[in-house]
């Protein structure tokens, strides 16, 4: 899935640190998000009931998704379309550069999907020789700037207007202001004429309906509109949980993610593809194909308690109440899903528990996501799982091992762990400045750097307790 980042999680989330300007403007956009989602919860009674109905949907289907994934095979068929299976990331790159090629198509455009991202089909098409144009306007930003979204539902949450107009004026040949008019005036006139001359368009997919064989999409900027109407060929790609069973259950989904992710009632554009045009339909495409994506998915679903994660809607609300996500942005997860969510997902899908079971420990675990996500994904114990996951499979440091192994003798002997709460609220005395260690310990740098530690208690639990017995004994 994810190419490997050269840094560590450690050094990418000091490289995010420094850099101000991402930080300001993520913490701007995560503030306004997350308050207006809070704003769309109070007004919309019974969110609690809407969250439920939300996981209950997501979880039944994820229960019976072999069931569902052939329901939705059978009528996607019946409506005239092609649907094909890609058990891995290179199998998908595979079909999508088949398809193009025999349709003899020179250029593509894309809709928002973050699973195309997840299988890097950019690359493989301009390789294979087609020009590929991002639509959605945060994406074709990022395309310009040869950046990945650090965001799934704002890819462009780190940039500022600034930013944008200096690329802008650099594909314009001249100065592009930078006002949202003039940048959104700019991006649709340059992408017009690419809807008008694409060979194909390429979309995700918010939710395909099994019992109907649809897929739908929802957008602000009707680019997936566009995207699917105008080209001869339209292929949708789709994570192979991204389903529910019936048209119905669409509007429990379609409430909960525009309302979890922006603070929306419904987004702008929701559109319903069918297959290709059939002959009373007045626009639409000549052929349809349905890219279905596994890539690790069924790995995920074999597991009783990982299997929650494939409940997720992708709404990002997640990302907006992280306390970690607002300090560092996402490219600093290394992966094309960040924030919680992506934390825990992505070792999952690579495999791969050396070198990203680190991404768990992305988090203060404060159980922030888990509180927000409109499909009660218990985030937080996904993510402590995982941590011990990586544990017992031996992917923890030699410094970290003999940490925890000689923590574990001695503090697992009450005599010890007694003397050792003593003799650190003794041995601290000198360094304790209103309640806080101020000064710097090697050890501890880290931390320490930064912030100071928290003082011992001059009195332990156990020598409080045994006080107020004596106090409430008669
Ligand atoms: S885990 Fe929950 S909050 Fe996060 S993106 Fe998925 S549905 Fe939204």
């Amino acid at each position: 899935m994810s190419e490997r980042p050269a840094l560590q999680l450690r050094d990418r989330a000091v490289k995010a640190l420094k850099d101000d300007q991402m930080r300001q403007a993520v913490r701007n956009a995560v503030d306004r998000l997350s308050g207006n989602k809070e704003k769309a919860a109070r007004e919309l009674p019974h969110w609690e009931q809407w969250r439920e109905q939300t996981r209950l949907i997501r979880q039944h289907t994820i229960d019976n998704l072999d069931y569902y994934l052939k329901m939705l095979t059978d009528n996607v068929r019946k409506a005239g379309g092609q649907v094909h299976f890609a058990l891995t990331a290179e199998a998908a790159r595979g079909i999508i550069t088949g398809l193009c090629q025999q349709y003899e198509a020179k250029l593509v455009v894309k809709s928002k999907s973050m699973v195309t991202e997840e299988i890097h089909l950019n690359p493989a098409l301009e390789k294979a020789g087609m020009e590929v144009v991002e639509s959605d306007l945060a994406e074709y930003i990022l395309q310009l700037a040869g950046e990945t979204p650090s965001h799934i539902i704002v890819p462009a949450i780190h940039k500022n207007r600034y930013q944008i107009a200096d690329l802008f004026s650099q594909v314009a040949g001249e100065k592009v202001e930078s006002d949202t008019p003039a940048l959104t005036r700019f991006a649709r006139q340059t992408l017009r004429e690419k809807f008008m001359e694409a060979d194909i368009g390429i979309t995700g997919c918010n939710f395909a309906v099994a019992e109907t064989g649809s897929v739908t999409l929802v957008t602000n900027e009707g680019n997936a509109r566009l995207s699917t109407a105008l080209p001869r060929v339209v292929i949708s790609v789709m994570g192979m949980e991204r389903l529910v069973p019936a048209f119905e259950d669409l509007e429990t989904v379609l409430s909960m993610l525009p309302r979890s992710a922006t603070g929306q009632k419904l987004t702008s554009y929701i559109s319903v593809i069918n297959g290709p045009r059939q002959a009373a339909d007045i626009d639409g495409c000549e052929k349809f194909h349905l890219v279905i994506v596994d890539n690790g998915r069924s790995r995920i679903l074999a597991d009783e308690e990982y299997r929650q994660s494939l409940n997720c809607i992708r709404c990002g609300a997640c990302f907006n109440v992280c306390p970690v996500y607002r300090q560092i942005g996402g490219h600093a997860y290394g992966s094309v899903y960040g924030g919680p969510i992506g934390s825990v997902i992505t070792p999952l899908l690579e495999n791969d528990f050396a070198f990203w079971g680190e991404l768990p420990y992305a988090s203060t675990l404060c159980a922030a996501c888990t509180s927000t996500c409109p499909a009660k994904i218990p985030l937080q114990e996904l993510l402590l799982k995982l941590r011990a996951h990586r544990v017992s499979a031996g992917y923890t440091n030699t410094f970290e091992k003999i940490a925890f192994g000689l923590w574990k003798r001695f503090f697992k002997l009450p005599g010890t762990y007694k003397f050792a709460m003593k003799a650190a609220s003794l041995g601290q005395k000198p360094l304790v400045k209103n309640g806080y260690i101020t000064a710097r310990i090697p050890l501890l740098a880290n931390w320490t750097n930064s912030r100071y530690l928290p003082a011992a208690a001059d009195e332990t639990f156990r020598d409080r307790w045994k006080k107020r017995k004596k106090q409430v004994s008669p």
